[in-house]
C-alpha cells in the first residue's frame, strides 16, 4: 500500500497495523513502547476485563502512565478495585483524571446532568479530562475488543485519531482468551462481575446484562447511546461533543 498521499500519523498507524495485525497482545504492547517510549499512555477504566491488559502492560513497562477516568460517578467497588489491582500488579504511575471543578460548576452543579443529557455529561466527565491528559502523549493504548460488537466489530489493532496513534492490543481476543489469560495468571475479577455486570462504567448508566446479551448491553440501557465519546474522532478544531468508551 502506498502511504505517500496520506498524513504522516495515519501512515505510521497503517504501517504498524499491517505489522501487528495478528500479533500477540504482549508483542503489540512491546512495539508500542518501542515506538513511543515516554510519549505513550494506557487508558483504563479498571472495569470488568481491565486486569488482563493491565497485567500485560505491567510485564512490559510497570511505570507506564495509566490514565484512569474518575468521573465522580463510579461505583465504590471500582475505586477499591483500581487501588488494589494497581498495587497487586506493581503499576507505579496510575493517574486519576477528574472533571474540572469549573466545568462541573457551570454545566452540572447538581450532578444530575446524566438524567437529561448523557452526551454532555460524558463530555465534561470523560472526554475533556482525557483530552487534557493526552496532551503530553503522542500515543495511547485502549482495552477495546471486537467481540464487544457495535462500532467495535471492525476495530484495527493500530489506528490514528485526533492527532494520536491508538493501540488496541486486545482487538483480536475473544472472551475465552481473556478468561484463559486471567486464570493462568490468577487475576482478580472486578467485584461486580459476580453480580451480573459484564461491562462496568458509571453507576447511573450501568446495569447488569441479561443472559445472552452483548457484554455492553447494560451500558446506557434503553438508549441509542453505546459509547461515551473518547473514541469518536473529531475534525480538527471542533469542540468535544459526543459519546466511545475505554
Ligand atoms: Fe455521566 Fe453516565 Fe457518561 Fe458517566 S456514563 S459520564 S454518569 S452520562
Amino acid at each position: 500500500m502506498a502511504y505517500d498521499s496520506i498524513d504522516p500519523g495515519t501512515a505510521a498507524a497503517l504501517r504498524l497495523d499491517a505489522e501487528l495485525r495478528r500479533a500477540h497482545p504482549r508483542t503489540i504492547l512491546e512495539a508500542a513502547v518501542e515506538s513511543f517510549g515516554d510519549k505513550l499512555a494506557l487508558v483504563s477504566s479498571f472495569g470488568a476485563e481491565s486486569a488482563v491488559l493491565l497485567h500485560l502492560a505491567a510485564q512490559v513497562k510497570a511505570d507506564i502512565p495509566v490514565l484512569f477516568l474518575d468521573t465522580g460517578m463510579l461505583f465504590g467497588q471500582t475505586l477499591d478495585f483500581r487501588k488494589t489491582l494497581a498495587e497487586r500488579l506493581g503499576l507505579t504511575d496510575v493517574r486519576d483524571l477528574r472533571p474540572a471543578y469549573q466545568d462541573l460548576a457551570v454545566s452540572d452543579p447538581q450532578a444530575k446532568l446524566w438524567q437529561t443529557d448523557t452526551d454532555a455529561c460524558c463530555n465534561i466527565r470523560k472526554v475533556i479530562p482525557l483530552d487534557r491528559a493526552l496532551g503530553e502523549f503522542d500515543a495511547w493504548i485502549t482495552g477495546r475488543k471486537r467481540f464487544h460488537g457495535g462500532d467495535r466489530l471492525n476495530l484495527p489493532v493500530v489506528e490514528h485519531a485526533d492527532g494520536h496513534v491508538k493501540f488496541n492490543p486486545l482487538a483480536n481476543w475473544g472472551k475465552a482468551d481473556l478468561d484463559a489469560y486471567a486464570a493462568e495468571h490468577d487475576l482478580p475479577a472486578h467485584p461486580l462481575v459476580a453480580q451480573g455486570f459484564p461491562s462496568i462504567g458509571c453507576w447511573p448508566c450501568t446495569q447488569p446484562a441479561d443472559e445472552g446479551e452483548d457484554a455492553r448491553a447494560g451500558r446506557w440501557k434503553g438508549m441509542d447511546k453505546t459509547e461515551c465519546g473518547i473514541h469518536v474522532a473529531r475534525a480538527p478544531g471542533t469542540p468535544n461533543n459526543v459519546g466511545g468508551d475505554i
